[in-house]
């Protein structure tokens, strides 16, 4: 049965989300019993007091994390006993859709039928696929003389902390997760403070589906506190990080003041799409540049924000980007025909609007929205905005906006077009638009990008390694590669003698 727009609003009236920590496998309140107020940016209402993380409550959790490895309750157990739990915690997501959805909704914003059609089933195909994975990697045996035997393994590293934003808060989780906890790791979790309830939920689930007690904790609080505290800790042997490049560098400051953690910073982006004049088709171009900028109301770290067109095309793509923009319209999140929700807080808002005034007082032409809408409503929504006439030195071609505003930039040939979009301290994703296959591999292979997509931005998978070249971070999340990050190589040397 379809859940109405009534049923998803009296669902959202009764909720009564539980805002504790998750420590060694119990709900706690903070140490010092500090709360901070969880906010919906839907309507504005306090969701619940969440618990402060801070110092005493990341020792705990580290404690808990750590006694859970040493006596190998978790990193003992055959791999394919760590793949039958993990495959149990992604059924619990699954059967828990509903709940994880609405409160992913409440929580950040985003429209609720992307929460159940693409937030949900990817965690839970995430934590699956390295469920599926682990007893299915083999390690390796080196080319050694006849009298040895070089063994090359991989071990689990121990502790990991995991810091995540709060754009995809359980996918990004879920990134983390599913690849150490596969590997055998015990992990602790911090939450973005502006949307921490589907992590403590997510504990719950892993709980009930057995994974062990103390093997995953979840620490809310701000990332001064709880956050810093953790990259920090002695006893944390790696970070997994993903936010803003900003936060990413202190993570790796925080490293050299501490123990030398490794650091995967998975950080900010301002992909370049670039379209050429010689692609056959600018309608699927213009709505899928659109689709993919609006898509989370810009806030995803992939988000094409800076366009490049070839000027022969440029103010056809710009009329079709605009008409494109009404379907993206913000509204009740929780209306199931909702393609845009809210700005995931005030803060948010107001750095989003601060942008949308810096493109206009910087001479861009402001060719679609720029306003703030449905105040009435308590939330924070802003309609999706397209500039033209950008130019990549401007304010709004530079900096991550992490809002619904596309920069469309015009370029005069195929050197241009590569030089500007590689014209960035970000390397996240990039695509290139060309019905010529030797400029499209061409140029693809000139962009210094984590990800390149040729004629589309859509696809993607759990499959494919996600991360950036230059200041969009390193080391990859999803794929086989992400157990690079979560697990030591050792090198074992056994002699054998001969008879
Ligand atoms: P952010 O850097 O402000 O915060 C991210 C996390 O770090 C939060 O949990 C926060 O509490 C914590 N934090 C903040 N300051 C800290 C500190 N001093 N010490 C320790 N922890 C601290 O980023 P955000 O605003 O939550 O997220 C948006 C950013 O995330 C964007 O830049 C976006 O591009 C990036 N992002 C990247 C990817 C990727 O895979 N590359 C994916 C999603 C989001």
């Amino acid at each position: 049965m379809n859940t109405t727009l009534r049923d998803w609003h009296a669902r959202a009236r009764d909720i009564t989300p539980d805002g504790r920590a998750v420590i060694g496998g119990k709900r706690v309140n903070s140490a010092s019993g500090e709360t901070f107020a969880c906010q919906s940016p839907i309507d504005g209402r306090t969701l619940t007091p969440v618990a402060r993380g801070q110092q005493a409550d990341v020792d705990a959790a580290v404690r808990a994390a750590r006694a859970a490895f040493d006596d190998g309750r978790w990193a003992n157990r055959a791999p394919a006993s760590r793949k039958k739990v993990l495959l149990a915690f992604a059924e619990k997501i699954l059967a828990a859709k509903d709940e994880l959805a609405l409160l992913e909704t409440l929580d950040m914003g985003k429209p609720i039928r992307y929460s159940l059609s693409v937030d949900v089933p990817a965690a839970a195909r995430c934590i699956a696929w390295y469920g599926e994975a682990i007893d299915k990697v083999y390690d390796e045996i080196a080319p050694a003389p006849k009298t040895a035997l070089a063994l090359i393994t991989r071990e689990p590293m121990g502790v990991i902390g995991a810091i995540v934003p709060w754009n995809y808060p359980m996918l990004m989780a879920s990134w983390k997760l599913g690849p150490a906890l596969a590997a055998g790791n015990s992990v602790v979790l911090k939450p973005s403070e502006k949307s921490p309830l589907t992590a403590m939920r997510l504990a719950e689930l892993a709980l009930e589906a057995g994974l062990p007690e103390g093997v995953f904790n979840v620490v809310p609080g701000y990332g001064h506190e709880a956050g810093e505290a953790l990259a920090l800790h002695a006893g944390v042997d790696a970070i997994g990080f993903t936010g803003s490049t900003r936060t990413g560098r202190k993570m790796l400051e925080y490293a050299a003041r501490s123990n030398l953690k490794r650091v995967y910073n998975e950080l900010g982006g301002k992909s370049a799409f670039i379209v050429f004049a010689d692609f056959d088709d600018l309608g699927r171009a213009a709505t899928t540049a659109a689709g993919s900028m609006f898509f989370n109301q810009g806030e995803s770290c992939n988000a094409p924000s800076r366009v490049f067109v070839h000027e022969s095309v440029a103010d056809d793509f710009v009329k079709a980007v605009a008409a494109e923009a009404a379907k993206y319209e913000p509204r009740d999140p929780l209306d199931a025909a909702t393609e845009m929700g809210a700005i995931v807080d005030e803060t948010q808002l107001r750095t989003v609007l601060g942008y949308i005034d810096a493109g206009r007082s910087d001479g861009a032409r402001l060719a679609a929205g720029g306003r703030q809408v449905r105040n009435e409503s308590g939330g924070f929504f802003v309609e999706p905005t397209l500039f033209d006439q950008v130019r990549n030195d401007m304010k709004i071609a530079r900096e991550e906006i992490f809002g619904p505003v596309m920069s469309v930039i015009r370029f005069k040939s195929e050197d241009e077009a590569i030089a500007l979009a590689n014209d960035s301290t970000y390397g996240l994703q990039a695509s290139v638009w060309s019905s010529n296959i030797n400029r499209a591999h061409r140029v693809a292979r000139h962009l210094r990008a984590g990800t390149v997509h040729v004629n589309q931005y859509d696809e993607d998978d759990i499959t494919v390694p996600f991360g950036g070249f230059k200041q969009s971070g390193n080391g990859r999340d999803k794929s086989l590669h992400a157990f690079d990050k979560y697990t030591e190589l050792k090198t074992t040397w056994i002699r054998i003698d001969a008879a």
